[in-house]
């Protein structure tokens, strides 16, 4: 069982994200339980602030201190320790990655902050336990980053997936990119199906999707063998 909360200031963005496929199917088992609270609700005076210009000058907002810091202490309140993080989503983070997923896939509760706007008063750094990027390039706010992270964190939660879905091999087990795949038909117009996966050979299918695994990772992501990752 892991608990996300997500902390944004478009709540309506995960509506639809939340209700369909495999996500839905988890938050019925009580295997996942997505808590999308509004920033807005901590906002500062009548009026809920929780942005404001930045010091120094400048163009855009900034997302205040005090919203994020009352969000945060209420939304961990109860919270064990040792079994949470609390991360922030900027692209100012860690690059995240399949490692870092099975990393946050051991942890009870975890707390996404989506930012917005020109980004975060700096304090708020200090509230968080990581930063994480989802890429090297700029999104308007932390939603799709959260998105993400949730996506590829709960489907590592055991029971999660079906015995099918979780034996699957997929792109990243053992460093590796996934071996090629295809499906009917056999012929497309000369574009053939390697013969090997039509032999009914297990051992030789076997063999032959390992070479490939290897060969396309050289080809197209020679990083991942020697774990620079770039
Ligand atoms: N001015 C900020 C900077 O240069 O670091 C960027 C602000 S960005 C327009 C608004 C928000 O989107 C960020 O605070 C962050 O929460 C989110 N965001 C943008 N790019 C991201 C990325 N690559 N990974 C994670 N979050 C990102």
């Amino acid at each position: 069982m892991i608990n996300f909360h997500i902390l944004t200031l478009f709540p309506d963005l995960f509506e639809g994200f939340l209700k369909e496929s495999i996500l839905a199917r988890a938050q019925k088992q009580g295997l996942v339980k997505i808590n999308v609270c509004n920033l807005r609700d901590w906002g500062v005076g009548k009026h809920h602030q929780v942005d404001d210009s930045p010091y120094g000058g400048g163009t855009g907002m900034v997302l205040m201190m005090e919203p994020v810091d009352l969000a945060v202490k209420e939304i961990t309140k109860d919270w064990i320790p040792k079994k949470n993080r609390k991360i922030l989503l900027t692209p100012q983070g860690k690059i995240y990655n399949q490692k870092k997923a099975g990393d946050l896939a051991k942890y009870e509760d975890i707390l996404l902050i989506c930012g917005r706007y020109e980004g975060f008063d700096e304090r708020i750094r200090g509230l968080v336990d990581e930063e994480l990027s989802i890429g090297n390039y700029i999104l308007n706010g932390g939603e799709v980053a959260a998105m993400a992270v949730v996506e590829s964190v709960f489907r590592l939660v055991p029971r999660v997936l079906t015995k099918e879905e979780a034996t699957r091999i997929e792109t990243f087990h053992d460093g590796l990119l996934e071996y090629p795949q295809y499906t009917r038909p056999e012929d497309y117009y000369g574009k053939m199906v390697p013969s090997v996966l039509l032999s009914g050979n297990h051992a030789k299918i076997e063999k032959w999707r390992n070479e490939q695994a290897i060969k396309k990772t050289i080809e197209k992501r020679p990083d991942l063998l020697d774990g620079r990752e770039d």
